[in-house]
């Protein structure tokens, strides 16, 4: 059977009772399944022997020594243990902290195996947190070397929670690999785990959790990254052949650029009339591509399109051209984006420029085009004539949020679904909008998807993460936009940046000022685990002592308000203040009444206020590269000359000093993509991930991009081979 079929609960694998099965639940493990394919983090290799004197080259030594005195320090109820060792290399202390007991279970002289991390503190070699295992009551120091280490295996290290040990999940894995390992399947193709030296799956699940050795852990490791790679890959080829008849995205057509204005639909070139401003190649070139793929899509195909293009190159313009297309056909489009404030960005936008456009109809007259607006706060009132029109085809348009799908919603023809921003959408949420399509009353086919995004991903990576895609990008920008100029400054210093600020408001600008968190407060203690990994104290340790100096916007906001710009108006902005009101308060900002925002990330999407030419972003090294670019995007969107401050902090990594370096060289999109992946290395991938749209576990497609790409070779192959494909 498949690993995810075992669905049989945790409690029936021997030794899990109510009590660990809820600490599991916790971890999200309710089944057998999901326990086997809950993962080590790492292992700790005690197969070797490390002695005192390599302490600082592992997180842990692993020797036999001898306990050569026994001391006592602190007073009354404090008093505490310490046994002194040696195992020849050095000598040690072990501050045995609630265990006195220690006394007597390893006398003077005994011989034992120990594990622990150690430090040097107080002019000895120290350690609090070890393993000690008598060997021998009365040992000699000569004969050290003839004793073995009793335990020596590989552990399993696994992401814990309060009141789980890794003892315990170790022993739960154990008995399930016993109960249920062997009825496991292979699910990668036998000749493929054969071509590329894998193992098979039951192995592969043994030996991830119970490893001989660290090699074999490791093997096991890339045999099941490579299965789920491989079996993500043949879903999206398998998509992509459903949709277009081939398994691969294909682009052949060759695009000629003086051939712009001729293959334009009638209210197409009635918008290209209308603009005051000349559109770009590259505009040019999507529409063109897009054109090709709705006219195709008459006779049966989609069109499936991401849409790249950095933070103000004009892809709702581009969209809204495809809108026409679609019209100009007699059907419907719905252009979709995350938040309330955005799409009624976009509505406006929509009735500005389209409402004035006439459509012939077929009677020989012209009727306006018509927008409409939709969002969860669009009240009974206006909703119910609006879904009445929106089902019998009177609106050509309609823009909005996630109400777009919602249950109420049903369209006339609807041929072609935008979603802006789309890295803030899920897989189920862009497959709903599309069902609405398929529910249509008059044509009952997939509608054309256009998906638009400004976090653009590396193209090595977007044609294996989108591959069921066809992708177009926009590169160049608009003529006439003066480049943000960025400027990095250090934390002390801010109140230059405050000043040269100040300058800008007095001009009439408005500014915005950005913190990594929204509010003080203490971060709860974890719960002290002698099982963390060294690693793992030290990362917790580190986030409480950089959280502690972290500025907040609430406390940001109280101080430029009242201290630094008494004279102006300011306003904050963030997660925990209600969607409402922070829709007022966007707004009021958008109309100008606000000068000052104040705000967490909340303002990296969308938010389109060209009289903002101020982005300052306090404590920049906390933000990722992503982010940053986001954030720099909400200036220089209109004539005036924008300048964005990063202010970072003492505490500067050298990876934070990277990224700082790249925004300050570079305003590209794309080059900053890159540099992110190459800086960041493996670990989460920005956009991608959140969206859902890639639901990996174990595999990482920035750090596994080679097996990536392997894996797709062959899912093709077997694709064609199982005659899936032509
Ligand atoms: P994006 O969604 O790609 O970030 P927008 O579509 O919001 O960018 O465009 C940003 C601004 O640029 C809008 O005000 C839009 O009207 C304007 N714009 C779009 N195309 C052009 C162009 N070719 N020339 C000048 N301005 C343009
Ligand atoms: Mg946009």
């Amino acid at each position: 059977m498949k690993l995810l079929d075992i669905q049989k609960p945790v409690t029936q694998i021997t030794g899990v009772g109510p009590s660990l099965a809820s600490l599991f639940a916790r971890l999200n493990i309710f089944t057998v399944a999901d326990l086997l394919t809950y993962y080590p983090k790492d292992w700790e290799d005690r197969t070797k022997t490390i002695p005192l004197s390599a302490f600082s080259q592992h997180q842990k030594v692993h020797t036999i020594a001898q306990v050569i005195d026994h001391q006592w320090f602190g007073y009354g109820r404090m008093k505490t243990l310490k046994l002194i060792v040696t195992d020849g290399s050095l000598t040690a202390s072990l501050l045995c902290f609630n265990r006195p007991f220690l006394e007597r279970s390893l006398p003077i002289n005994s011989i034992i195996a120990l594990t622990g991390s150690f430090s040097y503190r107080f002019g000895e070699l120290q350690s609090s947190s070890f393993e000690a295992t008598l060997i021998e009551k009365d040992g000699s120091l000569s004969k050290l070397s003839s004793y073995k280490l009793l335990d020596s295996a590989v552990y399993s290290l696994y992401p814990l929670t309060a009141g789980l040990s890794q003892k315990q999940i170790r022993k739960a894995v154990h008995k399930s690999i016993q109960e249920y390992g062997k009825g496991i399947d292979n699910e990668l193709p036998e000749e493929i785990i054969e071509k590329y030296q894998l193992v098979h799956k039951q192995t592969a699940i043994k030996t991830i959790h119970e490893p001989e050795n660290i090699e074999q852990a490791l093997l096991a490791k890339k045999t099941l990254i490579f299965e789920e790679l491989y079996f993500f890959q043949y879903a999206i080829l398998k998509r992509a052949f459903e949709r277009k008849g081939v398994a691969t995205s294909t682009k052949t057509i060759e695009i000629n650029l003086d051939e712009f204005e001729k293959q334009l639909s009638p209210l197409q070139e009635q918008l290209l009339h209308r603009l005051s401003f000349e559109l770009t190649p590259d505009q040019k070139k999507v529409i063109m591509e897009m054109n090709l793929e709705i006219d195709k899509s008459q006779e049966g195909t989609t069109m499936a399109q991401l849409l790249q293009g950095d933070v103000g190159s004009g892809k709702t313009l581009v969209s809204f051209f495809a809108c026409l297309r679609i019209i100009d056909y007699g059907e419907q489009c719905a252009l979709m984006a995350p938040t309330e404030i955005l799409s009624k960005q976009h509505g406006e936008n929509a009735a500005q420029l389209l409402s004035p456009l006439q459509i012939a109809t077929i009677e020989g007259a012209t009727r306006g085009l018509s927008v409409a607006f939709l969002s969860g706060n669009i009240q009974n009132a206006s909703r119910i004539p609006l879904l009445k029109a929106l089902k019998e085809g009177e609106i050509d348009i309609i823009v909005g949020t996630h109400a777009l799908f919602s249950k109420q919603v049903q369209y006339n023809s609807l041929k072609l679904a935008i979603i802006d921003e789309q890295h803030r959408f899920g897989v189920v949420q862009r497959n709903a909008i599309l069902d609405k399509g398929r529910q249509s009353i008059k044509s009952q086919q997939t509608p054309n998807l256009l998906m638009m995004s400004a976090t653009p991903i590396p193209q090595t990576l977007s044609l294996t993460v989108y591959g069921d895609l066809d992708i177009s990008t926009i590169k160049t920008m608009p003529s006439g936009r003066k480049p943000i100029q960025t400027h990095l400054t250090k934390m002390g210093n801010e109140s230059r940046v405050y000043e040269a600020v100040r300058l800008e408001l007095q001009k009439g600008h408005q500014a915005y000022f950005v913190y990594p968190r929204i509010e003080n407060q203490e971060l709860e203690d974890e719960l002290f685990d002698t099982e963390l990994s060294e690693q793992e104290d030290k990362e917790n340790q580190d986030n409480r002592e950089k959280s502690g100096t972290l500025k907040s916007a609430e406390e940001m906001y109280t101080f430029l308000s009242e201290q630094v710009y008494p004279e102006y108006k300011c306003a904050l902005v963030h997660s925990k203040v209600s969607e409402d009101e922070q829709n007022h308060t966007l707004e009021l900002f958008r109309k100008g009444q606000i000068q000052v925002l104040v705000a967490t990330t909340v303002v990296e999407v969308g938010v389109d206020v060209p009289n903002a030419t101020c982005m300052v972003i306090e404590q920049a090294e906390r933000f990722g590269l992503a982010a940053l670019h986001q954030l720099r995007g909400r200036v220089g969107r209109g004539k005036d000359q924008s300048q964005c401050f990063l202010i970072y902090g003492d505490t500067l990594t050298e990876l934070g000093k990277s990224r700082l370096k790249v925004m300050h060289e570079s305003t590209d999109g794309f080059f900053i993509a890159e540099e992110d992946l190459r800086l960041r290395g493996p670990g989460e991938l920005s956009g991608i991930q959140q969206s859902g749209y890639l639901t990996l576990g174990i595999a990482d497609p920035i750090r596994d991009r080679e097996l990536l790409e392997i894996a797709r070779k062959e899912a093709l192959y077997q694709l064609q081979k199982s005659g899936n494909t032509t």
